[in-house]
Protein backbone atom coordinates (compact mmCIF):
# COMPACT_ATOMS: atom_id res chain seq x y z
CA UNK A 1 0.00 0.00 0.00
CA UNK A 2 1.38 3.57 -1.21
CA UNK A 3 2.39 5.74 1.30
CA UNK A 4 0.89 9.21 1.52
CA UNK A 5 3.55 11.87 0.93
CA UNK A 6 0.57 14.98 1.47
CA UNK A 7 3.58 17.12 -0.55
CA UNK A 8 4.33 14.86 -3.13
CA UNK A 9 2.56 16.06 -6.24
CA UNK A 10 3.01 12.36 -8.20
CA UNK A 11 1.40 11.11 -4.77
CA UNK A 12 -1.51 13.59 -5.17
CA UNK A 13 -1.68 12.22 -9.12
CA UNK A 14 -1.59 8.62 -7.95
CA UNK A 15 -5.07 9.26 -5.47
CA UNK A 16 -6.76 11.13 -8.25
CA UNK A 17 -6.54 14.49 -6.05
CA UNK A 18 -5.11 16.54 -8.63
CA UNK A 19 -6.32 15.32 -12.52
CA UNK A 20 -3.65 13.70 -15.42
CA UNK A 21 -4.40 11.98 -18.18
CA UNK A 22 -3.72 8.40 -16.90
CA UNK A 23 -2.89 6.10 -20.00
CA UNK A 24 -2.44 2.63 -17.97
CA UNK A 25 -2.79 1.73 -14.43
CA UNK A 26 -2.76 -1.36 -12.16
CA UNK A 27 -2.02 -2.50 -8.52
CA UNK A 28 2.13 -1.32 -8.87
CA UNK A 29 2.01 1.33 -11.04
CA UNK A 30 0.15 4.31 -12.67
CA UNK A 31 1.14 6.11 -16.18
CA UNK A 32 -0.21 9.19 -17.58
CA UNK A 33 0.79 11.81 -19.74
CA UNK A 34 3.35 14.36 -18.97
CA UNK A 35 1.93 17.96 -18.68
CA UNK A 36 4.77 19.48 -20.73
CA UNK A 37 5.81 16.77 -23.45
CA UNK A 38 9.10 16.78 -25.08
CA UNK A 39 8.19 14.42 -27.79
CA UNK A 40 4.81 13.43 -29.41
CA UNK A 41 4.88 9.92 -26.81
CA UNK A 42 5.65 11.30 -23.39
CA UNK A 43 4.33 9.19 -20.43
CA UNK A 44 5.43 9.26 -16.77
CA UNK A 45 5.23 5.69 -15.30
CA UNK A 46 5.49 5.71 -11.41
CA UNK A 47 5.10 3.00 -8.82
CA UNK A 48 2.23 3.56 -6.37
CA UNK A 49 5.40 3.32 -4.15
CA UNK A 50 6.67 6.53 -2.69
CA UNK A 51 10.07 6.78 -4.09
CA UNK A 52 12.47 10.00 -3.84
CA UNK A 53 15.29 8.84 -6.02
CA UNK A 54 16.59 6.01 -7.81
CA UNK A 55 19.16 5.83 -4.52
CA UNK A 56 16.63 5.10 -2.66
CA UNK A 57 15.62 2.05 -4.13
CA UNK A 58 15.80 -1.29 -2.03
CA UNK A 59 16.23 -4.93 -2.59
CA UNK A 60 12.45 -5.34 -2.05
CA UNK A 61 11.50 -2.48 -4.74
CA UNK A 62 13.44 -4.86 -7.73
CA UNK A 63 10.04 -6.66 -8.83
CA UNK A 64 8.29 -2.70 -8.69
CA UNK A 65 10.99 -1.78 -10.50
CA UNK A 66 10.96 -3.90 -12.71
CA UNK A 67 7.70 -3.76 -13.60
CA UNK A 68 8.01 0.11 -14.47
CA UNK A 69 9.65 -1.33 -17.48
CA UNK A 70 7.38 -3.74 -18.53
CA UNK A 71 4.66 -1.43 -17.71
CA UNK A 72 6.33 0.96 -20.20
CA UNK A 73 6.97 -1.37 -23.24
CA UNK A 74 3.36 -2.27 -22.87
CA UNK A 75 2.43 1.17 -23.65
CA UNK A 76 5.57 1.70 -26.20
CA UNK A 77 4.20 -0.88 -27.75
CA UNK A 78 0.54 -0.05 -28.01
CA UNK A 79 1.70 3.24 -29.58
CA UNK A 80 3.68 1.47 -32.54
CA UNK A 81 6.79 2.53 -30.82
CA UNK A 82 8.38 -1.32 -30.24
CA UNK A 83 8.77 -1.17 -34.27
CA UNK A 84 12.84 -1.37 -35.07
CA UNK A 85 11.91 1.33 -37.54
CA UNK A 86 10.58 3.32 -34.72
CA UNK A 87 11.86 3.10 -31.31
CA UNK A 88 11.57 4.67 -27.93
CA UNK A 89 13.50 5.60 -24.55
CA UNK A 90 12.73 5.11 -21.22
CA UNK A 91 14.87 7.37 -18.52
CA UNK A 92 15.14 7.71 -14.96
CA UNK A 93 16.47 11.26 -14.18
CA UNK A 94 18.27 11.74 -10.52
CA UNK A 95 18.86 14.91 -8.70
CA UNK A 96 20.44 18.35 -9.76
CA UNK A 97 22.63 17.50 -13.02
CA UNK A 98 19.56 15.29 -14.68
CA UNK A 99 17.03 17.52 -13.94
CA UNK A 100 14.82 15.87 -11.17
CA UNK A 101 12.28 18.51 -10.62
CA UNK A 102 9.57 15.57 -8.83
CA UNK A 103 10.92 13.80 -6.24
CA UNK A 104 8.70 10.53 -6.56
CA UNK A 105 10.42 8.11 -8.66
CA UNK A 106 9.26 8.21 -12.60
CA UNK A 107 10.26 6.51 -15.53
CA UNK A 108 9.87 8.54 -18.43
CA UNK A 109 8.42 7.24 -21.96
CA UNK A 110 9.94 9.07 -24.95
CA UNK A 111 9.02 7.84 -28.47
CA UNK A 112 7.71 9.87 -31.77
CA UNK A 113 10.69 11.52 -33.03
CA UNK A 114 14.13 11.20 -33.46
CA UNK A 115 15.68 11.43 -29.85
CA UNK A 116 19.45 12.66 -29.58
CA UNK A 117 22.23 10.95 -28.01
CA UNK A 118 24.09 11.93 -25.93
CA UNK A 119 21.43 14.07 -24.58
CA UNK A 120 21.84 17.66 -23.65
P1 LIG B 1 11.82 15.10 -13.88
O1 LIG B 1 12.37 16.42 -14.36
O2 LIG B 1 11.63 15.10 -12.38
O3 LIG B 1 12.57 13.90 -14.38
O4 LIG B 1 10.40 14.99 -14.56
C1 LIG B 1 9.25 15.55 -14.02
C2 LIG B 1 8.23 15.58 -15.11
O5 LIG B 1 6.94 15.79 -14.55
C3 LIG B 1 8.45 16.73 -16.12
O6 LIG B 1 8.62 16.19 -17.41
C4 LIG B 1 7.20 17.59 -15.97
O7 LIG B 1 6.76 18.13 -17.18
C5 LIG B 1 6.19 16.62 -15.39
N1 LIG B 1 5.18 17.25 -14.55
C6 LIG B 1 5.40 18.20 -13.61
N2 LIG B 1 4.24 18.55 -13.02
C7 LIG B 1 3.27 17.79 -13.60
C8 LIG B 1 1.86 17.70 -13.41
O8 LIG B 1 1.25 18.37 -12.58
N3 LIG B 1 1.18 16.83 -14.20
C9 LIG B 1 1.83 16.06 -15.14
N4 LIG B 1 1.07 15.23 -15.86
N5 LIG B 1 3.16 16.10 -15.33
C10 LIG B 1 3.86 16.96 -14.57
ZN1 LIG C 1 5.01 10.47 -3.88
Amino acid sequence: KPENMSDCLFCKIRDGLIPAKVVYRDDMCVAFEDINPQAPTHVLFIPHKHIPTVNDITAEDRELVGHLFTAAAKVAQERGHADPNDGYRVVMNTHAHAGQTVFHIHLHLLAGRPLGWPPG
